[in-house]
């Protein structure tokens, strides 16, 4: 009953062209509560019903639910992998005497116990950063299965033959239904976790691209501030000094009018990916506004920062960028500061970081652009300028 409304709700809000392994999951558990169904009428049908196609409709649905994870991650269906459980169940259902109901129990529980350890292989294959807790709640179940049925299987080769029957003839045995009704939790549990894959899922690529300028695919202003935050609480919690360098494409304008905001647009891009490919690992870029860029530093001294921006600008300085057919070269001034861990004036908050990179930018600019400028934190007055650097 509770499987078969999973399974409605799912496939109504799973509609459309969706190719996230939802709608097969409903299929799948439509065809699970139709089984539970028969198998909870057992003696008012025929057993033909009751037992054989009952046995075949789980078996086709644990291959659906297998298909749906490869679904979900984008993998065709694994053809053989789904497909050769129904067989071996074809084939003992066919294979068997209509009244050998201890062997198919035990072959039964055995290819279900086979399906569940599939589908664990495939959800083993998702990286650790997939693995949200409502993973955990799908793996969880479908672990917990295998036992189950494996003792199910042990239970029928060693206990009575009444176990093995489940009461078609006497009353239901106890732990038959015990098995089911586990079965029958783990499978809400397990289809749940699936639901709320794809809600984790979703959520994720959201939030990521929140944080995400959608031109230069670099961090977005929001991201960035949100890093700087984290990246001083560490700097101060280390004493390890911070650099953050304030970076703007100079005379962008020009280009803008000269090309057209489209070529405009592909230079920044093009400058975002010099940049991002300049910086360490450890380093953080951000587009902080329209064609100015952030960079943190951490564990940076003034010199490191120096040396940093000084390689920024050269590499930004000697690339052409294509606009239309033609192509052009643009320059970039730098704006650097650096919070010292040693100075206590110095561990100041990121509006304070902000704005003195921002002064030294300016200095920058009106030293004649094309150039580096470092002040330390907390401190308006520049201590470095790199005339020295400038080229032309
Ligand atoms: P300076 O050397 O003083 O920085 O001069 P500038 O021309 O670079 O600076 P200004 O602030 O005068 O102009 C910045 C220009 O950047 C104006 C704005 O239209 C352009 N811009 C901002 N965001 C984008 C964008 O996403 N795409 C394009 N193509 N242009 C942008
Ligand atoms: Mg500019
Ligand atoms: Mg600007």
């Amino acid at each position: 009953m509770i499987s078969g409304l999973l399974a409605l709700s799912l496939a109504v809000v799973s509609r459309g062209e969706r190719r996230d392994g939802l709608r097969i999951w409903a299929g799948a558990m439509g065809l699970e509560s139709l089984a539970w169904a028969l198998i909870a009428i057992r003696g008012a049908v025929p057993d033909v019903a009751s037992i054989l196609i009952a046995n075949l409709l789980m078996v086709a649905a644990q291959a659906m639910k297998l298909a749906a994870v490869y679904e979900y991650r984008g993998l065709p269906w694994p053809r053989w992998r789904c497909l050769l459980p129904i067989l071996l169940m074809c084939i003992v259902i066919a294979g068997l005497d209509y009244d050998d109901f201890k062997h198919r129990v035990i072959y039964g529980s055995l290819i279900y116990a086979a399906q569940m350890w599939m589908l664990l292989e495939i959800l083993r294959t998702d990286t650790e950063s997939q693995r949200g807790r409502a993973w955990w709640l799908l793996f969880g179940a479908t672990a917990t299965v295998i036992p189950i049925f494996a003792l199910r299987a042990l239970a029928a080769l060693f206990g009575t033959e009444e176990f093995a029957t489940l009461g078609s003839t006497v009353a239901p045995n106890l732990i038959q239904v015990l098995v089911f009704v586990c079965v029958i939790a783990l499978d809400i549990l397990g289809s749940l976790g699936f639901i709320l894959m794809e809600k984790e899922r979703s959520d994720f690529a959201l939030r990521a691209l929140a944080m995400t300028d959608f031109l230069t695919k670099t961090m977005n202003r929001r991201a960035f501030t949100e890093r700087a935050e984290q990246e001083i609480a560490m700097a101060q919690r280390t004493g390890s000094p911070l650099a953050l360098l304030m970076i703007d494409i100079d005379h962008f304008k020009l280009i803008n009018d000269e090309h057209g905001h489209a070529a405009g647009d592909a230079v920044l891009v093009e400058v975002a990916r010099i940049i991002g490919a300049s910086v360490r690992k450890q380093d953080t870029l951000g587009r902080y506004g329209g064609e100015e860029f952030g960079v943190l530093l951490p564990a940076t001294d003034q010199a490191g920062a120096l040396v940093l921006a000084e390689k920024l600008r050269s590499a930004v300085e000697s690339m052409r960028y294509r606009v239309g057919r033609e192509s052009v070269s643009v320059t970039i001034s730098t704006g650097v500061t650096v919070c010292q861990a040693t100075c206590t004036t110095c561990r100041s908050d990121l509006n304070q970081l902000l704005d003195d990179a921002d002064k030294a930018l300016y200095q920058a600019k009106h030293g004649g652009r094309n150039c580096t400028v470092v002040t330390p934190a907390g401190c308006a007055i520049p201590l470095v300028r790199t005339p020295e650097f400038r080229s032309g």
